[in-house]
């Protein structure tokens, strides 16, 4: 057992902290971890639900090589696009070769060698195998590590219903699985953006590390991601709170040099952010949208041929958006058709739009496309509806600024989006109660990716008319060691850890003060009671100060201890982890009361 008194230097979490304190691992390089005897019994245990859950929706389990040919990877393309977190090698026989950072190409290939006929379908794959991915910033111990454990599924089917079903088995399982594993998790449907397909969903841990910003609302349930969460459009007001209203007066230059920023535009001109409208440069790439009517459409390259969808792998837009609003550019992209969107440059936004940045309006842009967020305009039946009135924007040159614009008489977008961040305060799409919001940290992912992977690596079967068919496909992720970390961030106090009666190395601690005399036969006796009931039992036999040996078991968050004194015998002490109870049992009844506990709390968590 290799407890540590002190608090790591290099563990800002409480998991990654507690890990090390308590023996569960140890850092071996950066973002490479080996877990210690008591902390690799809690972690085959998270495998082991995993598994179970999994063998029961009827998946079966694989067990592929962690390194990989490179050839099935450029077969499905992802050798070009993975990015520099896919660690490649190469042999001495100048074969290219992948170290896993995850499997579609691995399955999909067995699978393709497997696969003849509609009657093996579905096939649900799934394995609990190594991860390596070169994360730039390895961070929190294992919460995000270059290698780490995953179990990952992928399902193959001869129909979109047949997907459904499975999908929809792993969305039950996923969520007892994380009830088993005492984990509260919001499960929240995510962008599954560059994967393709549509039906996604992500589990959440609330978590003040999360990377992920959760828009949740009270009322109904709504919970997205803030790449794709929605809000209803609000009513914009003026400074004094009152609706704003469509002007008369035509569009007036104000010199205001050095005003750029919407703070200080509220300052000079005595008017509500709500009131002005701010125009954002993108460049976008890959965007798959017909530009051919749109402003400077025609001056941006387009692919088309060969077999991709047409599209241009550089173009400019515009973006309006009510002055108080953010563009949200995982939003953007998703509406634009496009695989990236970032601001442009100050030569291209002045190229683009006439004037530099912090001056830029909507008004007579004739470059580049204008979309307009819905905070400004909205197309109903066919007509442009302006949200925002006798507005201030960009004056479209340098130091100047438009006063008494009106979207709609003074410009007109060439689409219309709701490409805002959303955040808390603004109404639910669903009901319109207020979000709020908060951190979140993946455990797990489930999406249908579709014909992605069966497509480009050549996947066939014959169908009922012996017609050759492609399958479509699903995929499903949980990542074993970020659920263990998230179990201690879930379950911990000032003494240590708190495991869950499921995850706990072992289920009860055995403490004899000294392990001698009555103490030792008591303690022995105890210890093989439970041995053969089948409790996981540890028995300190350290010939260690009590308070050490106490302190040791609550840091390791065994959740039963049971010290055996000599003042106390022939009674023995229980006491909660959990709960901090401690009681006084007669030694004769401990064996059975112990494994009553442990029954119980099982029975809570897998029930
Ligand atoms: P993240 O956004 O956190 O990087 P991801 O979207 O890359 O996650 P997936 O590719 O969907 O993750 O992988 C499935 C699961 O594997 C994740 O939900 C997470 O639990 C786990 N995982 C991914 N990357 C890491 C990592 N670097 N360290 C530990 N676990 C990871
Ligand atoms: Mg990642």
């Amino acid at each position: 057992m290799s407890t540590l008194r002190e608090v790591p230097a290099e563990a800002v979490i409480a998991s990654h902290q507690l890990m090390l304190r308590a023996g569960v691992m140890r850092k071996l390089g950066n973002g490479l971890f080996v877990y210690l005897p008591f902390g690799l019994r809690a972690f085959r245990k998270v495998e082991n639900i995993i598994r179970q859950e999994m063998d029961a929706i009827g998946a079966l389990e694989y067990k592929q090589p962690v390194v990989v040919p490179g050839d099935i990877w450029k077969e499905s393309g992802r050798w070009e696009t993975m990015g520099d977190g896919m660690l490649k090698a190469r042999n001495r026989l100048d074969q290219d070769l992948v170290v896993s950072p995850t499997a579609e190409e691995a399955f999909t290939a067995v699978i393709r060698d497997e696969l003849n006929s509609y009657k093996q379908l579905p096939i649900v794959a799934y394995q609990i195998n190594t991860k390596f991915r070169d994360e730039i910033r390895p961070r929190y111990g294992v919460m995000r590590g270059r290698e780490f454990t995953m179990k990952d599924a992928y399902s193959f089917h001869a129909t979109q219903e047949s997907l459904d079903e499975t999908y929809d088995k792993f969305a039950i399982a996923y969520r007892k699985v994380f009830k088993r594993l005492g984990l509260k998790v919001i499960p929240v449907r995510a962008d599954s953006g560059a994967m393709g397909g549509n039906g996604s969903e992500e589990f959440m841990v609330e978590s003040v590390i999360g990377d992920d910003t959760l828009i949740l609302c009270p009322k109904c349930g709504y919970s997205a991601n803030t790449e794709k969460a929605a809000c209803q459009p609000d009513v914009a007001t003026d400074k004094n709170g009152n609706p704003q209203v469509e002007t008369n007066l035509q569009i007036e230059k104000v010199a205001c040099a050095g005003v750029e920023t919407i703070a200080q535009m509220e300052e000079f001109f005595k008017m509500s952010a709500k009131q002005f409208i701010k125009v954002l440069i993108y460049k976008v790439y890959n965007s798959e949208l017909d530009l051919s009517s749109a402003p400077g459409g025609n001056t941006f390259k387009k692919v088309s041929g060969g077999e991709g969808v047409p599209h241009y792998p550089e173009s400019f837009f515009a973006v309006a958006i009510r002055g108080d609003l953010d563009v949200n550019e995982a939003k953007l992209a998703s509406v634009l058709k496009a695989s990236e969107v970032e601001l442009a440059c100050e030569d291209d936004v002045i190229a683009y739009s006439g004037a530099p940045h912090g001056f830029v309006g909507p008004v007579g842009l004739t470059k580049l496309p204008l979309l307009a967020d819905e905070s400004v305009m909205v197309q109903k039946d066919g007509k442009w509806v302006a949200n925002l009135h006798d507005t201030v924007t960009g004056g479209g040159v340098a130091d100047f600024d438009n006063l008494h614009v009106e979207p709609g008489r003074d410009f007109v977008p060439f689409m219309a989006a709701d490409v805002r961040t959303v955040v808390a305060g603004d109404k639910c799409c669903n009901c319109g109660a207020e979000y709020y919001s908060t951190k979140g940290n993946e455990l797990g992912h489930i999406f249908k990716l579709g014909y992605k992977y069966t497509k480009s690596m050549n996947v066939t079967f014959l169908d009922e008319n012996g017609k050759q068919q492609i399958p479509t496909m699903g995929c499903y992720g949980i990542g074993v060691d970020r659920a263990l970390a998230s179990i201690i961030e879930e379950h911990h106090d000032d003494n240590g850890i708190i495991w869950p009666m499921s995850v706990a190395p072992y289920q009860v601690a055995v403490v004899p003060v000294k392990y001698a005399g009555a103490m030792k036969e008591a303690a022995d006796k105890i210890y093989d009671e439970l041995t053969k009931a089948g409790v996981e039992v540890l028995l300190d036999d350290r010939d260690e100060r009590p308070g050490v040996k106490f302190k040791d078991i609550d840091l390791l968050g065994i959740p039963l201890r049971i010290v055996v004194g000599e003042k106390n015998l022939p009674n023995v002490e229980f006491k909660n982890r959990k709960t901090g109870d401690m009681q006084l049992v007669p030694a004769e009844e401990a064996g059975a009361k112990a494994k009553a506990f442990v029954d119980a709390e099982l029975a809570a968590l897998n029930g």
